[in-house]
């Protein structure tokens, strides 16, 4: 019953907002319908948080209390009009409107900080970037008319402005949640689905505030614009309902998010802003905002720079690790026979161009198959990795250890001839653990034979060492005249 109860409150909630459309025009019937709506999401997400965990539940109770506030701010309205006479702003409804704004704030910074478990600059600044684009249409089209307008008092200025502040607060925690990491549940989309529903209504009124008179006496409208809170109150309540609600601040372990074509066209458009406002206010035949909308532009071109060598500098990082995966046996550690084919040439090349040796040696663990048989496959797993080791610590750091595949390893020995090169190669055989042995075949360059031809002549004293009975290093034959 009560992993359905979110599906219940969604279906009771679209009646309520359907019937709202079809209510008196009186505020006896308006006004308890919308603190109605608001005090049930409230009841709805404080007793779901109350089911909580410690760890998950305060983000909720702040969301409730947002809520809360603000829906009450609705009846308070009323009252200072009818019984106060209230008409001008700031009125005792203003903080009660207003205290959704850091309720909701303070929730979601918690919400985001427990989703992350380490820094997240990208998300930071795709956030940023769309806040300021937005920011700057606010400054110039809300915030700047009212904080220099005519005709307020500095308490009303203040509040007026207090609006859209708090919404952009919201705008940019909404997209720092949406570009973040954490848990993706229905949960979270409903909550983004609020958030959105919350500022996409407080830009209405924006809206409606600046369209002439005989649009915002539209019964139709103003409902329309009144129902968009009332919805994100109800996605609010629903998201705290569903199972997925107490995930929404636990991380997971990746926190990257890829960038969509749809973040691309958001950020683009964020960050043209300022220069489409600039153009359209010359157009116009006067810049009214030149200072603001420079500053604009500055701050997102400074931005979108960042973003762009945090990328490059991501590109780099991944691509240096590829490099080093594409080279690196993952057992042990050394390096693979990729890596070590590209070392063999530019070795043969060293000593011919400075006449010294350079020596190849193929080496394979003795009866391993019986090793692994008797002890298991991930003993025989350790065994490699500490044979490996072990082997590594005998050679000179000049010589190169590569797995040549499976319990095959090749050594590169430059500046060895054949005598050094099976030293170094005894000092390996008698440092092998867990009392195993290997045979080994080492080959010394002859000076002008391919890689190939070298390394065929290694396998082949390889060979005969494990027919002579193992536990050997043997020398290859020279090379047969061609
Ligand atoms: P020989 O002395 O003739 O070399 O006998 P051997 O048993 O070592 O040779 P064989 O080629 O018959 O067997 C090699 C075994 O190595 C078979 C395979 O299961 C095991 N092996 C190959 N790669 C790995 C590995 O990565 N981990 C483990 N545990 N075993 C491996
Ligand atoms: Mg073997
Ligand atoms: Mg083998």
């Amino acid at each position: 019953m009560r992993t359905h109860l979110w599906k219940l409150y969604a279906l009771a909630a679209l009646l309520a907002i359907v019937a709202y459309q079809l209510i008196p025009e009186t505020p006896a019937w308006k006004v308890p319908w919308q603190v109605g709506l608001g005090w049930a999401a409230a009841a709805a997400i404080a007793a779901s948080a109350r089911r909580m965990n410690r760890h998950d539940r305060l983000p909720w109770f702040l969301f409730a209390a947002g809520i809360f506030a603000n829906a009450t701010g609705i009846a308070v309205a009323e009252f200072c009009t009818l019984v106060l006479d209230q008409t001008s702003m700031p009125t005792l409804a203003d903080p009660f409107f207003l205290g959704l704004y850091p309720a909701c704030a303070y929730g979601l910074v918690l919400m985001i900080r427990r989703r992350e478990s380490r820094r997240n600059t990208a998300a930071v600044i795709d956030s940023a970037i769309v806040t300021v684009g937005f920011g700057l249409l606010a400054w110039i089209f809300v915030i700047q008319p009212t904080a220099f307008g005519l005709g307020m008092t500095a308490a009303a200025k203040a509040v007026q402005v207090g609006y859209p502040i708090g919404d952009l607060v919201l705008l940019a925690l909404t997209a720092r949640l949406l570009r973040g990491g954490g848990v993706r549940g229905s949960a979270f989309w409903w909550v983004t689905a609020s958030l959105t529903a919350f500022l996409v209504g407080d830009t209405c009124w924006v809206v409606l505030g600046n369209l002439d008179e005989q649009v915002q006496d539209m019964l139709l409208v103003n409902r329309g614009v009144e129902s968009v809170a009332l919805v994100a109150y109800s996605l609010f309540a629903v998201a705290a309902l569903h199972p997925s609600s107490s995930g929404l601040s636990r991380s997971t372990g990746d926190q990257s998010r890829g960038v969509s074509p749809a973040l691309l066209l958001l950020l683009t458009a964020a960050s043209l802003v300022a220069p489409v406002t600039l153009i359209a206010q010359a157009y116009d035949g006067s810049v009214t905002n030149g200072t603001a909308i420079g500053i604009g532009s500055t701050v997102l071109f400074l931005l979108v720079v960042g973003r762009m060598s945090q990328l490059l500098r991501q590109v780099e990082r991944q691509s240096r690790l590829v490099r080093e995966l594409a080279r690196t046996d993952e057992l042990t550690g050394l390096a693979n026979r990729r890596a070590w084919n590209d070392e063999l040439p530019r070795a043969l090349e060293v000593a011919r161009r400075d006449g010294v040796p350079v020596s190849v040696a193929l080496l394979d663990l003795d009866n391993f198959k019986t090793f692994n048989d008797t002890y298991g496959h991930p003993a025989g797993d350790r065994l490699l990795k500490e044979a490996s080791a072990a082997w590594h610590g005998q050679l000179r750091t000049t010589d190169t250890l590569a797995r040549w595949g499976g319990e095959e390893f090749i050594v590169l020995l430059p500046a060895a001839g054949p005598e050094l090169a099976t030293e170094a190669l005894h000092r390996a055989l008698t440092a092998t653990p867990a009392g195993q042995t290997f045979s080994a075949g080492v080959a010394a360059w002859d000076g002008t034979e391919t890689s190939d031809e070298l390394i065929a002549r290694a396998d082949s004293a390889l060979y005969r060492a494990k027919h002579a009975g193992r536990n050997r290093v043997l020398t290859a034959e020279p090379a047969l005249t061609r």
